[in-house]
């Protein structure tokens, strides 16, 4: 075997493919979600001049005063600014359609009669509703991002969200700033990390505890009637998230909504009373805005780009527009970034500088015209240095200072043309024909003083057009990508895909192709579950390309693994001969394979996952209906069975040693604290005891990281194999690691959830019952298997591909004073409870094949080492998840770059590749606690061994009377065990030889 290789070669070849792998995928990443704006600086004087005299030199105005800095804006604009105050009201994750309505139709009754004030001022005229559409991902961070600078967000923001950063890009609120505003703020504290040090006076609230939906309101509410007697502010934020909280707890028809919708309608009542009270007419007035910063879906979620969580609310009041009706005031859209432009024009500050937000229409009513012409043509000029940016300057060729004021441009003339052709050239036309219209329109309002109104609304339809277009265009810019990156990335991702399906194949050359090794003694080396278990990835590959697919990935796992115990019952049925009666061994493997057949049909049907099917039946609708009570029972019965099937693992053994009975004490604590829990925290939803839940986590890992420490230790001065002995207490903190996720999880999850935990759990023992001594299954493909079934039951558990899945709530439990990192880590156990169930059953999984294969393994490696043990029984089956990782990775990194340009790539494929990240972390972090936990204990042993047997041979000078696992060593040569311990280079070296 002079060719084969080491076993620290392995560790490192697989190191660096890793290594390569994370390099490559980081690459890919920040090549594919740019988070970089495209111009840097603030929007100043300069906003006010046409684009193309930019070199003219401005005025120092950082020397400015902030007032002297309102009125030279004010004077530049040339709009007079009606208001002074304004206050912007959040409600977090309140769909417009709640007030709204949705298509035409007035909201819901139950809706309508919640808001009774609101829905007043919009039916007698004096507010206006738009449904803003929100760009995905529907989450509170890169909402409020857009609103205050009209920038369409790199998609990563999301991953921000948990670590929300100062926003340095021009916004509205630091243009406020710079003219002298004072700014207060109560509510979300995301504000305070957005904006550090600008808001004069702030009280905020956590947006991560969702399941406090009345104290995090109070606490904004308690403000109000002081900061309305205020008159020393100019901006006031209000952020109420307890309406985003009742919707994550109990989704939009909770109980807890309607009053909800009550409250908010009095906070508006009372602000509007406040503001329309003191209003003099020599005074500004009070602008009100309501707006939200997404929707939320059905059940209460959001993240995704359905139109539930994209359908925000922009509410103004007090605008004065020309509203005829009911119809008028609630059938407007608009886009969410369309608020940064409109607050700048209406409040007389620059625009800022990477908005590719419009003028709301109907918000500018109340302005003369040609305020209203000088409004567009400010928002126009902002967007055509945007794209001035992106675009060839040849572009602009004929473009001059100011030539639009003194008649034609040179060599564009003065003609309105059509405009088609390529995108670029359009826009470029589109503005021409804007700026010709409106200098007409501004020499004829010169000569005859008498405005023409057809020029006017020609100047009109002209400039909405180009914004129109212009935003578009600028919108789908933001998604460009840099190809060179891309495509480094993708090499490195590759390239470790290759090191790692290399790795794999040479070993398994290595333990397949030993005729006395193999398992599988069958004629040919392939057969049917090895086809599967290799064609699996291969659809996936295939499969990933349409976004259908990708929304409804569940079904294909679930079908790839139930069709995987199909093979399994009909490889055993027929191995088996019937017509002997009773097997004990036959029906117990029979017994295993139903119910892991049973089981994959009840996970299945637990939850109706994916996107488009979701409203369909399903066990856990029905439960849910049923009552909470019963649900509380089922998982306090789950919760008790398995607690009990975790001790019966334990105890499966027969092993009598004093730390199996210390490891059960612990997690029947564990369990009863968990009962404890269950039932406390179903009767008072809002009152978790974070003291349990702590104690809970301590015992746990106590019981995992100590059974991992302290078996070891416990295998000396046992007379069995080595080898057997070694299998048998890796089985045992296999089982440990296993039993502690599993009681985690109860803790974590949803109590709905229960009982798929149960069934996972079901599972594992099942098929680690089925690797008896004559398995007919190939270790590998039982591997893969695992792998599968862990992303089965990622999706069982309610899971899905899109961002909206994700269960917050449970991130918070045993936290008491919110971290983002702990919360973070809570977040992402939940969400791969069970891919990490799986991998960390791997640890029982080789226990058990160490165990039953003791002695074939030894036979035939007489002349193997530690390393090759090593090696073969552990880097093996570490290799095995990696490599269908990786596959599925680079598949799903080439899937993602084909599909750059389509329609669904920020709501559908982006998501999915979020996913497809977290799951190559989960399985990092899962085979590295496999690797480690045998390899180091292993080590730990020989160390003990050998000084015990150092001792005792330099004392007493013969082996007679040694410890057994020593005496193994030095007085039994012919021990089958003992080529293990002295035949390799590995040993030798531990042994110091
Ligand atoms: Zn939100
Ligand atoms: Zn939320």
């Amino acid at each position: 075997m002079t060719t084969a290789m080491t076993c620290t070669r392995l560790t490192i070849y697989t190191v660096a493919g890793i290594f390569l792998q994370v390099i490559g995928l980081s690459i890919f990443v920040f090549g594919f979600f740019p988070v970089k704006p495209t111009l840097s600086g603030v929007s100043d004087l300069e906003s006010y001049r046409d684009p193309f005299c930019d070199s003219a030199p401005n005025p120092n105005e950082s020397e400015l005063h902030p007032e002297k800095l309102r009125l030279l804006y004010q004077e530049l604009s040339g709009i007079s600014s009606k208001y002074d105050r304004l206050i912007l009201m959040v409600i977090d994750g309140l769909p417009a359609e709640f007030v709204l309505g949705k298509d035409g139709q007035p909201p819901r009754k139950a809706w309508k009669e919640s808001m009774p004030y609101t829905q007043s001022l919009l039916a007698n005229g004096d507010a206006i509703g738009y449904h803003a559409k929100a760009a995905p991902p529907t989450v509170t961070m890169p909402r409020l991002k857009a609103m205050v600078s009209g920038a369409i967000g790199g998609f990563l923001d999301v991953a921000f969200n948990f670590n929300t950063q100062a926003l340095l890009d021009d916004n509205l609120l630091g243009q406020f700033f710079r003219i002298g505003w004072k700014m207060v703020m109560h509510g979300d504290e995301t504000w305070l990390k957005l904006f550090p040090g600008l808001f004069m006076r702030h009280d905020s609230v956590s947006s991560f505890f969702v399941k406090d939906t009345v104290q995090v309101d109070r606490n904004v509410s308690r403000h109000l009637p002081n900061e309305l007697n205020n008159d020393d502010w100019n901006l006031l934020i209000l952020h109420y998230l307890g309406l985003d909280h009742v919707g994550h707890t109990g989704g939009r028809n909770s109980p807890l909504m309607a009053s909800k919708l009550k409250e908010m309608d009095d906070v508006v009542r009372t602000m509007h009373l406040k503001a329309t009270m003191d209003h003099s007419q020599d005074e500004g007035q009070t602008l009100l805005i309501i707006v939200s910063d997404h929707g939320m879906t059905e059940s209460g979620n959001h993240g995704g780009s359905s139109y539930e969580e994209t359908d925000s609310l922009m509410l103004f009041i007090g605008l004065g527009s020309n509203i005829s009706d009911y119809a008028a005031a609630t059938n407007n859209v608009a886009f969410q970034v369309d608020l940064a432009p409109t607050l700048a024009i209406l409040f007389g500050v620059p625009i800022p500088k990477n908005n590719v937000g419009v003028l709301v229409p109907g918000t500018l009513d109340s302005l003369r015209d040609y305020e209203q012409l000088r409004a567009l043509e400010l928002n126009s000029w902002q967007l055509l240095r945007l794209m001035q940016a992106q675009l060839p300057s040849s572009l602009f060729g004929g473009f001059s200072c100011n030539c639009f004021l003194y008649g034609a441009c040179e060599g564009l003339g003065s003609d309105i043309n059509e405009c088609f052709g390529d995108k670029e050239k359009q826009l470029i036309c589109l503005f021409k024909n804007a700026a010709v219209l409106h200098s007409i329109w501004k020499s004829k309002k010169l000569i005859e003083s008498s405005s023409s109104m057809e020029d006017f609304s020609r100047a009109l339809d002209a400039y909405n057009a180009f914004l129109k277009t212009a935003s578009e265009w600028l919108a789908s810019k933001t998604t460009e990508k840099p190809v060179l990156l891309l495509g480094l990335g993708v090499s490195a991702i590759l390239l470790s895909c290759v090191v790692c399906v290399t790795l794999f194949l040479s070993l398994f050359k290595e333990v397949y192709h030993e005729p006395k090794d193999r398992v599988c003694r069958g004629s040919h080396l392939l057969n049917s579950e090895d086809v599967f278990v290799l064609a699996v990835p291969l659809i996936f590959v295939i499969s990933m390309g349409s976004s259908s697919m990708v929304e409804e990935e569940h079904y294909i796992w679930h079908f790839m693994v139930a069709t995987f115990y199909l093979l399994l019952l009909f490889k055993t049925a027929k191995s088996f001969d019937f017509s002997k009666g009773m097997n004990i061994l036959r029906d117990y493997k029979l017994g295993s394979i139903f119910s892991l057949l049973i089981s994959g049909r009840l996970l299945k049907g637990w939850h109706q996952g994916g996107v488009n099917w979701t409203y369909l039946p399903d066990i856990s609708k029905w439960l849910e209906q049923v009552g909470s009570g019963y649900v509380k029972r089922i998982q306090l019965i789950s919760s008790f069975i398995v607690i009990s099937l975790g001790l019966f693992t334990l105890f499966r053994t027969r092993s009598k040693r004093k730390i199996v009975c210390v490891l059960a004490f612990g997690f029947t604590t564990c369990g009863f604290l968990i009962l404890l829990h269950a039932w406390r925290y179903q009767d008072d939803m809002f009152e978790v005891s974070t003291v349990t839940a702590k104690l809970i986590y301590l015992l746990l890992s106590i019981s995992a990281i100590g059974a991992a420490l302290a078996l070891p230790w416990s295998m000396l001065n046992k007379d069995k194999c080595f080898l057997a002995e070694a299998g048998d207490c890796l089985y045992l903190i296999g089982s440990a690691y296993t039993l502690s996720w599993c009681l985690l999880q109860l803790l974590l999850q949803q109590p709905i959830n229960s009982v798929p935990i149960l069934l996972l759990l079901i599972q594992i023992l099942a098929i680690s019952g089925l690797s008896s001594k004559d398995s007919q299954v190939n270790e590998w493909v039982k591997i893969a298997a695992l792998y599968y079934m862990g992303m089965a039951g990622h999706f069982a558990l309610g899971n899905s591909n899109t961002l909206a899945t994700i269960d917050v709530a449970g991130a918070f439990i045993g936290i008491s004073s919110h971290s983002t990192i702990l919360s973070g880590i809570l977040m992402f156990m939940i969400t791969y409870a069970s891919p990490m169930l799986f991998l960390l059953s791997l640890v029982m999984h080789i226990g058990a094949y160490l165990r039953n294969h003791s002695h074939s393994t030894i036979s035939a490696h007489r002349d193997t080492n530690l390393g090759e043990a090593l090696k073969l029984r552990l880097g093996f089956p570490c290799l095995v998840p990696l490599c269908i990782n990786s596959i599925l990775l680079t598949a799903y990194t080439v899937v993602l770059l084909l599909m750059r340009n389509h329609l669904f790539v920020w709501s559908v494929f982006s998501p999915k590749y979020l996913y497809v990240c977290a799951t190559t972390l989960c399985t990092y972090i899962g085979v590295f606690v496999v690797a480690v936990t045998p390899k180091r204990f292993i080590f730990l042993l020989f160390l003990v061994i050998h000084a015990i047997s150092f001792l005792e041979t330099t004392l007493i000078g013969n082996g007679t009377c040694l410890g057994d696992g020593a005496a193994l060593i030095v007085t039994e040569p012919a021990n089958t065990c003992r080529s293990w311990f002295c035949g390799g280079d590995a040993v030798l070296m531990v042994l110091g030889d």
